[in-house]
């Protein structure tokens, strides 16, 4: 499967890191972000799943940086971009809170990147989600409370949060709320 698809704008990461860049988690910094980081996640749709450390000693590491943009594809299209390290690094926050909490480690993607014509087959999408500028996330922790779920992202301050019955959504856009069928 991972032989067809179509990775994109994965070209600046050539060099092998990524340049760190400025952060809008920087309140965050110290409490989450000072060690090595190693995210845990699994596709819902696909049972993939994968420990990837995408960050050590002050860079993105390109190894991990593309295996998670593969677990974070487009499934409909199978196609991978470059998700935005910040969107690791909030999805990384919330998984160190959890852990800090006795809460799941492992969060659950049930949407990453959506290209276009995905996104507008996908119910209830914003026609301009930040899906489908690789900077949001929708899943959950099992065995967590949707609402608990949403306050992970949500105490973390760095971005959008929307809480729906079966998932939360998060992204590095701005910060805001919502809440749709709940
Ligand atoms: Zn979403």
């Amino acid at each position: 499967m991972h032989r067809r698809l179509f990775l994109r704008n994965l070209a600046c990461l050539a060099g092998g890191v990524l340049i760190n860049p400025a952060s809008g988690l920087a309140a965050i910094q110290d409490t989450y972000l000072s060690k090595p980081r190693e995210l845990w996640l699994k596709r819902k749709h696909t049972g993939e799943q994968d420990k990837v450390l995408y960050w050590d000693n002050g860079q993105y590491l390109i190894d991990g940086m593309t295996r998670l943009c593969i677990l974070t594809r487009d499934i409909e299209s199978n196609q991978a971009v470059q998700m935005s390290p910040l969107l690791f690094d909030l999805i990384f926050a919330s998984q160190e809170l959890a852990v800090s909490h006795r809460m799941q480690r492992w969060f659950t993607v049930t949407s990453g990147y959506r290209a276009i014509s995905t996104n507008s087959r996908t119910e209830g999408a914003a026609h301009l989600s930040r899906h489908q500028y690789g900077d949001a996330v929708d899943g959950y922790r099992e065995n967590v409370g949707m609402t608990d779920n949403a306050r992970l992202f949500w105490a973390l301050q760095s971005g959008g949060v929307g809480l729906y019955a079966g998932h939360v959504h998060a992204d590095v856009y701005k910060t805001r709320f919502w809440r749709k069928g709940v």
